[in-house]
């Protein structure tokens, strides 16, 4: 009995190892927010002429937008260069 408590308290830290593992190289190198470039970003709101959604930093005051409703976050150009 204790034997299949101690196989179950073996198998969890194995897991989550593995998911840690899998996390960082999936998010690790697809990630597009790299730390120090990371802005303070707010929403501004929608552009009525193009279905833009516009977003700014309230750090530097960087601007872009996206498509709305399909557009991503990590496709605004702030992140390809760092916050002030
Ligand atoms: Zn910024």
């Amino acid at each position: 009995m204790s034997y299949e408590a101690g196989k179950g308290d073996k198998q969890r830290p194995t897991d989550q190892a593995s998911y840690a593992s899998n996390f960082d190289t999936i998010f690790g190198k697809k990630s597009k927010f790299p730390v120090q470039y990371k802005h303070e970003i707010k929403y501004q709101g929608l552009s009525s002429h193009n279905n833009e959604d516009w977003y700014v930093c309230v750090n530097c005051g960087a601007k872009d937008w996206i498509a709305t409703g399909y557009g991503l976050m990590s496709q605004l150009s702030f992140y390809d260069k760092p916050c002030k």
